[in-house]
């Protein structure tokens, strides 16, 4: 029986850069037991524009009967910016309960020179994840405004900070055993409440190595050293997690080149590249396919658990990268190719 698999092409670059991810998990399920049917949902600020709703209930009832979602970004520059934000994105976490953000920091081989940081802080590698709690702190739209003030409530209850806390040990389980917990529990009483409840958890678990780092402390220690000897799982609240996995994203070279899932242990998943809709690139066929493509790896490996199938994609994403091809935003001033020859050429690997 074939698994329905929903599909967002969402707003500027990305219908152009789905529609690879898309022909990836065509060509990894051939002769892999899994078959696939895609299903596409009209979500975003195109669809608003069309229709009047970012989130028709229709798309919705599509998604209601899918196993797994690939998403494009959203948002365009004639909407007013929120719009998109919340009813589309934020409202897809709530509706499904996704509250876990997975994003894999990984470096790969050849794209040392589109990294900002020097050659031999990368000699290491660089290879983390980083675990965001996708549905509380100030993320949780609690707050208002008036003329003379606004307020955002930082909410953290105990069971979002122990779900969360619950699946980073568990990823560390399966990964190098090493979890980083990184708050603000100098001066943020949900960060005391968070870091608490990490140090009583990590009695439980003595096979991990766990230890907590101030945010701003984190941000200047990964440029210092983003090798795996130091960071291997690193679990943070919504708001640092938005701005550390950024960071984290240029070390490696590229927005163009980091895939992230909005998860959900127990029901559906979102998988989707971590970039924006580039207005900038948006209908040239220049935009990076790679942060897309490997975001069907995670949800390969974490949707399907076929581990195989995810790394059969990680390496022909590395296959072409060692072939030279380089589209614009990692071709550190060497000549770059289209989206469509990067994808042709990561499919070449696959089959
Ligand atoms: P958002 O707020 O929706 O996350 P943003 O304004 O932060 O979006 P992006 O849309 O991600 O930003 O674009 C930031 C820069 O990165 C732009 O210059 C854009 O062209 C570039 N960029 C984003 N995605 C890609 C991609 N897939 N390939 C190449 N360049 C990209």
């Amino acid at each position: 029986m074939s698994i329905k698999i929903g599909v967002i092409e969402g707003d500027g670059v990305g219908p152009e850069v789905v529609s690879w991810g898309v022909s990836t998990l065509e060509a990894v399920s051939r002769d892999s037991g899994l078959e696939f049917e895609f299903v596409k949902a009209p979500v975003g600020g195109s669809t608003y524009l069309e229709t009047g709703k970012v989130l028709p209930e229709e798309s919705l009832a599509i998604l209601r009967g899918c196993a797994a979602v690939l998403k494009g970004p959203m948002g365009r520059p004639d909407i007013e910016a929120g719009v998109v934000e919340r009813d589309g994105i934020l409202a897809l976490r709530q509706i499904f309960e996704q509250y876990v953000n997975i994003r894999p920091v990984k470096l790969f081989r050849g794209l040392e020179a589109a990294s900002p940081l020097k050659d031999a802080l990368l000699e290491r590698g660089v290879d983390f994840v980083i675990i965001r709690e996708n549905s509380e702190g100030l993320y949780a739209r609690m707050g208002g405004m008036t003329a003379t003030t606004a307020t955002d409530i930082n909410l953290f209850t105990e069971r979002g900070v122990r779900r969360i806390l619950e699946f980073a040990f568990d990823i560390a389980k399966k990964r190098g055993k090493k979890l980083v917990s990184v708050d603000k529990a100098n001066v943020l009483s949900g960060s005391l409440y968070w870091r608490r409840m990490f140090e009583a958890m990590a009695k439980s678990h003595p096979e991990i190595t766990c230890s907590s780092q101030l945010v701003d402390s984190f941000c200047i220690l990964v440029l210092q050293d983003p090798s795996p000897r130091k960071w291997d799982v690193v679990v943070t609240d919504n708001m640092f997690g938005d701005i550390i996995s950024d960071e984290a994203a240029a070390i490696v070279g590229s927005l163009g080149m980091s895939p992230s899932a909005n998860f959900n242990p127990g029901g559906l998943s979102m998988y989707e590249p971590v970039h924006g809709s580039a207005p900038d690139i948006a209908g040239q066929g220049i935009a990076n396919p790679l942060a897309t493509i490997l975001a069907c790896a995670m949800m390969m490996r974490y949707t399907f658990d076929r581990e195989d199938l995810a790394v059969k994609i990680e390496k022909a994403v590395q296959k072409a990268l060692d072939e030279g091809f380089r589209t614009k935003d990692i071709c550190a001033g060497e000549p770059h190719c289209s989206t469509e020859v990067m994808g042709e050429a990561v499919l070449k690997y696959l089959h």
